[in-house]
């Protein structure tokens, strides 16, 4: 409608009716590249996210300069990638970067366009073009393919926060991605076919921004059948994923990582595995979790093995990624362990299997090698028993022992999801309470040969042993006893029955060592087995 006042030759150009903040280091990168007279917007992510009133994580810039001349006007900048892309140092201005770090970096990009996808995963060549309408062109949706810049010095207002002009924005819309973000629609930019038929990854995208940007969170409600009403991809958009999806083969798993790793970790993480399951992705990134799709449980169950693994994923309280991954995956062994059908089946040693099926599954995904283990031992260690009056302290600090006292937080995360995802509509019972009571009880006592009131060295001055691996059985032997009585870790009472095992052969130290924690942690299983009995 301003178009005519404003004498602008495209129809697509807007004045934009509000001010919005544009941080200093953003605007004065805009100012250098304009007074070199180039033409330079914000575009992508950070036009989108300041049009949705969310703050950008980092602000992106395209500009008509090339990057020899990018490089050339600012001290500093240096080659992104081999794309041309220059990155521009500016004073820390973004709320995420640590204290430490003296500079962000502002991304400058080259007006391109993309040529030729033969593998559909990378352009054969990118191409400079002169006009931002064509690099709009090349974005993926609608709503990152806006431009933006500040109209002019004037109309800017120094907000409250420091640093953070408020400005009066010139867009570049010209796919209408205001009208769809309005409307919270994830549109492909041009023919959807094509689109993700060039670049695969542009469907993972989808799905991700599609978590991410809805925001009437689970939390709103207790319902674990909720679903996310909120943001929707446009129908020819879904339907080119559901075709293409096989070719997300062709992408690095790296890439696939970065995009689920952010999936999971949303506001709407199950509505965005749930997609990629009915996209037809999951099949080809994370084939291990189709396996529960229609796979019924027993009279416990009133969910789908899938069903339950995605609900426990909606429900989990934790934001960590490998507490988030150790609900979605706590249950995968089980379609592999099911034996029986209908009301009585068992999934016997379910969590075991899940485990050694889990770490195979996050090494393809290239999870670094903390995520890996740590979500392998949620998993493997997702059934540990409690029940108030029958557990004793002992096999609170045996749990404590075989899953680190750093982890037992974590681990009572997977459960409450577990139980949410089950439907079972109280999350933390009394039952989690009182565990958390026991576990803060016992957490001062010994749990590992560290904590022993002695040590190799008093062994050795004491009872004058030579260094060798009988004096590891005999702490081992010591420790097995401590887990079950900690008043026997006292030094003098250690030593006393260190001098009666150092009368017996390293075997039969080994043998005592391995069935004093052996046969109670088969009680332990045995009560797992108890109450799982058909689970
Ligand atoms: P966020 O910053 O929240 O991750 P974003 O949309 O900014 O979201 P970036 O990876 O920062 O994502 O990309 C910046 C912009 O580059 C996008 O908004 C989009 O315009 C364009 N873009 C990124 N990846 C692709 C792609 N695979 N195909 C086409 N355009 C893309
Ligand atoms: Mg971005």
């Amino acid at each position: 409608m301003l178009d005519n006042q404003l004498g602008k030759e495209t129809k697509a150009r807007y004045y934009s009716p509000m001010k919005y903040s544009v941080p200093q280091p953003v605007t004065e990168t805009l100012d250098t590249l304009a007074k070199a007279d180039f033409e330079a917007y914000i575009v992508g992510g950070c036009v989108r996210d300041i049009l949705l009133a969310r703050t950008p994580k980092d602000w992106d810039i395209t500009t008509s300069a090339k990057p020899d001349e990018i490089l050339a006007l600012f001290e500093g900048s240096f080659y992104e990638n081999e794309f041309g892309t220059v990155g521009v140092k500016v004073p820390r201005f973004l709320p995420t970067t640590p204290s430490e770090k003296e500079h962000d970096v502002i991304e400058v990009t080259t007006y391109r366009t993309e040529s030729a996808y033969s593998d559909n995963r990378r352009p054969d060549a990118v191409a400079f073009v002169s006009t931002i309408e064509e690099d709009l062109a090349r974005r993926d949706f609608t709503m990152n393919a806006i431009a933006a810049k500040p109209t002019s010095h004037e109309s800017r207002v120094t907000s409250h926060e420091e640093n953070t002009p408020e400005v009066d924005l010139e867009l570049i819309d010209p796919f209408d991605g205001q009208r769809d973000i309005a409307a919270k629609v994830i549109r492909a930019v041009g023919d959807a076919d094509v689109r993700f038929g060039e670049d695969a990854l542009r469907m993972m995208r989808a799905i991700r921004l599609f978590s991410e940007l809805s925001e009437n969170t689970r939390h709103e409600t207790r319902d674990t059948r909720h679903e996310n009403t909120d943001w929707k991809i446009e129908e020819k958009t879904l339907e080119a994923i559901r075709k293409h999806a096989p070719d997300i083969a062709h992408v690095s798993w790296e890439r696939i990582r970065d995009e689920f790793s952010r999936i999971v970790c949303s506001g709407h993480p199950a509505d965005g595995v749930d997609l990629l399951q009915k996209t037809g992705l999951l099949k080809v990134i994370i084939p291990e979790l189709e396996e529960g799709v229609g796979v019924g449980q027993n009279l416990h169950h009133i969910y789908t093995v899938w069903e339950h693994n995605l609900l426990a994923l909606r429900t989990c309280p934790s934001k960590k990624l490998s507490v988030r991954l150790a609900a979605l995956l706590h249950d995968v062994g089980k379609p592999r362990t099911k034996h029986g059908e209908g009301l009585h089946s068992t999934f016997y040693n379910h969590d075991h299997v899940g485990a050694r099926m889990v770490r195979p599954l996050l090494r393809r995904l290239r999870f670094p090698t903390d995520i890996i283990e740590k979500t392998t031992l949620l998993v493997d260690n997702h059934l540990f028993y409690y029940n108030v009056g029958e557990v004793s302290e002992a096999s609170v600090r045996r749990l404590i022992r075989r899953v680190g006292l750093e982890n037992m937080h974590d681990l009572m995360d997977v459960r409450i999801a577990d139980r949410l995802g089950s439907g079972v509509p109280k999350a933390k019972p009394y039952k989690l309470r009182h565990l958390e009571y026991m576990i803060d009880k016992v957490s001062k006592d010994p749990v590992s040969v560290k904590m022993l009131g002695i040590h190799g060295q008093d062994l050795m001055e004491a009872l004058g042993m030579q260094p060798g691996p009988k004096i590891g059985a005999i702490l081992d032997v010591l420790l097995a006893e401590v887990i079950e009585d900690p008043a026997k870790n006292a030094k003098e009472t250690l030593l006393a029955r260190a001098r009666e095992l150092e009368r017996e052969d390293l075997a039969s130290l080994r043998k005592q060592a391995k069935e004093t924690i052996g046969e109670k942690q088969e009680e332990d299983d045995r009560d797992i087995k108890k109450r799982h009995w058909v689970e």
